[in-house]
């Protein structure tokens, strides 16, 4: 099967974090917005989205699919990567998704979590999750995420 890395490579713009398109002709004036910078607050309180690809290194080496979701996630919610755990050895739980890169542990106050456990399980497809630990038994810092193997249709950044 040959068709994911062609798929990869011309990964499409995601519709739900594409930027509003800017008058006819603006495209080509040179970054008109960079000078507002310092503003960069969604209506909800997120930070504003480039719509550049995510990077896929990072959080201790996870699966290049789940560091950009990572990276989108920490970009939505105006995180630090310190504050995301990924590849961690799991001696107490052989079934963990953490030892092989596929799982993401985000330390959150509660609002947040509330917020992140949402908007993540709004946007599983996107962002390839398998399933979301939150609010429950060892999960009420942290809204643990775990996903699958193969990348989803992706998020940018
Ligand atoms: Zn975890």
């Amino acid at each position: 099967m040959n068709a994911a890395a062609s798929r990869n490579e011309r990964q499409s713009v995601d519709p739900i974090t594409a930027p509003p398109p800017i008058s006819p002709g603006a495209e080509e004036a040179l970054s008109p917005d960079l000078s507002e910078s310092g503003s960069a607050e969604g209506p909800n309180g997120t930070a504003a989205l480039t719509g550049n690809p995510c990077p896929t290194e990072g959080f201790g080496g996870v699966k290049p699919h789940v560091a950009q979701a990572g990276y989108h996630l920490i970009a939505v919610f105006g995180m630090r990567e310190s504050e995301v755990g990924g590849v961690a050895q799991r001696p107490g739980n052989p079934n963990s998704d953490h030892p092989r890169g596929l799982a993401l542990d985000f330390m959150v106050d509660t609002a947040t979590g509330n917020a992140l456990a949402a908007y993540a399980e709004e946007h599983s497809k996107e962002l390839g999750i398998n399933y979301i630990l939150w609010q429950v038994p060892s999960h009420y810092d942290h809204v643990h995420i775990s996903f699958n193997s193969s990348p989803g249709s992706g998020m940018t950044c």
